[in-house]
């Protein structure tokens, strides 16, 4: 820790953060539009109105869908997929405002330090679609499931590197990045999906071998839509991946529970 400085990071459910060092607030795929039937958004929307920057890792619905509205609320810059910002400046957003990650430099927001990392999308399994198709139709969500399929295309997946202070933190939408491309990177802290295929805990090992952080937090395991994506239990996952890599900590995200970073590295 610098003196007196500060690193908080808040899960908004899904792939949802809300990162704070000292003055300066990062907001990463805030998915607000939560239908009925799953937690709610856990926070007052007004709180994303601080924010100094808005990223957005992919174009899917569950990452992008609400970035219009939070563009919006705080006229901040936004860092996104070439895809999702074309659907912003078509929306009316300032194409000055818009920075598409498959181009973005090395950029300083405030406190934070930014780095876009090119990534991929995890590959679904099976098994995991399967079940997902199966709870869809029987709970009567599978048309709508396919309409926001359609209407919200992945675009580019990319990763972010955040620099706060005497801390780097990985952040990602989809834990997709190939092992060599992990390597290049040894961050303090990795936020990482718990979510999109059934053996998430092999995933998230190689991740813990490859990424080599301090600290491994899982968010993504929600339900963030009905009948969609049964929620995953990374807890379950905790013990054996703890006796392989002792010497990293694992947490698993709570909602709206602002994580001071100092505190949970020890
Ligand atoms: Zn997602």
């Amino acid at each position: 820790m610098t003196g007196n400085s500060k690193t908080t990071c808040t899960w908004l459910g899904t792939a949802g953060w809300l990162i704070k060092h000292d003055a300066t607030t990062i907001v990463s795929d805030p998915y607000l539009s939560r239908p009925p039937g799953v937690t709610p958004f856990p926070l007052p929307t007004e709180r994303l109105a601080d924010a100094d920057a808005v990223l957005c890792t992919h174009g899917h619905f569950d990452h992008a869908f609400d970035m219009e509205r939070v563009a919006r609320l705080s006229g901040a810059p936004v860092w996104a997929p070439g895809v999702v910002c074309e659907r912003l400046r078509t929306g009316g957003i300032d194409a000055a405002r818009l920075h598409p990650n498959e181009t973005a430099d090395v950029t300083r927001i405030g406190d934070i330090g930014l780095e876009v990392v090119a990534s991929e999308h995890i590959r679904y399994d099976l098994p995991l679609a399967a079940i997902t198709i199966k709870a869809a139709v029987l709970g009567g969500t599978f048309w709508d499931l396919v309409d926001l399929g359609i209407g919200w295309p992945m675009g580019s997946n990319s990763d972010y590197l955040l620099y706060a202070g005497d801390h780097t933190i990985y952040l990602s939408g989809s834990l997709g990045q190939s092992p060599a491309r992990m390597r290049e990177h040894r961050p303090d802290v990795a936020l990482l999906p718990y979510n999109g295929r059934t053996d998430m805990e092999r995933v998230s090992a190689v991740a813990a071998e490859n990424l080599r952080p301090r600290l491994m937090v899982f968010h993504h395991w929600d339900d963030f839509y009905p009948h969609f994506a049964p929620p995953q239990a990374p807890d379950l996952a905790l013990g054996t991946l703890r006796r392989r890599f002792a010497h990293i900590r694992f947490h698993v995200a709570q909602l709206a529970d602002p994580m001071d970073v100092d505190t949970l590295l020890g």
